[in-house]
């Protein structure tokens, strides 16, 4: 068997999206803006950060919340399938510092991600982007040295994770990404993500 990497996006896959929860649990509506409000990804965390200093939200605040939050239904089982069969990794453009009361939950799957600045009073002071487009640049590193890689996410910030590895999957996407990236198959369950894996990994063997 040739060694298949499948690389998958976090929030909308495994876990439920980590702003808009905090949004709904703090009731502070604003947080709820996502680049599909905000298109610069920059702004749009400037803004959040703003926002969360305006109302004195801390990174423990936040992380709190967060724990409260489960893995969607049966992701753990669709990991544990998915590392019987490849290498996973997961690669997310949230923060170590937000994901590790769900990452937990999930036994620590490798990820792949970005961190934040936080000060002693554990005001978030700013965000750390590990590197520009690091999906796409992660599944290009992997084939580099001599993988076969399968990539599936839910949103705009994963496609060109999908369009740089041998196969992508949209796993429940909403009808735009449908529309513009009609090249990648979808699945709208474990199931269905299960069979596309299935099906991408014997083109590649
Ligand atoms: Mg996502």
């Amino acid at each position: 068997m040739s060694a298949i990497i499948a690389t998958l996006d976090l929030e909308g896959v495994f876990i439920p999206e980590i702003w808009i929860n905090v949004a709904e649990k703090t009731g502070i509506e604003e947080l709820k803006l996502t680049t599909r409000d905000i298109p610069d990804y920059d702004e749009l965390m400037q803004k959040r950060l703003g926002i969360l200093d305006e109302h004195g939200i801390t990174l423990p605040q936040i992380q709190e919340v967060i724990a409260t939050l489960e893995p969607l239904h049966g992701a753990k089982d669709m990991l544990n399938w998915l590392k019987a069969k490849f290498e996973v990794i997961i690669l997310s453009d949230t923060f170590y510092e937000f994901s590790y009361p769900l990452m937990k939950q999930l036994d620590f799957p490798t990820l792949f991600c970005h961190s934040l600045e936080v000060d002693s009073a554990g005001k978030i002071t700013n965000y750390k982007l590990r590197m520009p487009d690091q999906k796409r640049e992660a599944v290009k590193a992997l084939k580099s040295i001599n993988f076969n890689v399968i990539a599936s996410g839910d949103s705009y910030n994963d496609t060109t994770m999908l369009m740089e590895a041998d196969a992508g999957i949209l796993f429940c996407p909403p009808q735009n990404v449908i529309d513009e990236f009609p090249q990648f198959p979808v699945a709208n369950s474990y199931e269905e993500q299960r069979t596309e894996f299935e099906k991408a990994a014997a083109k590649l063997q």
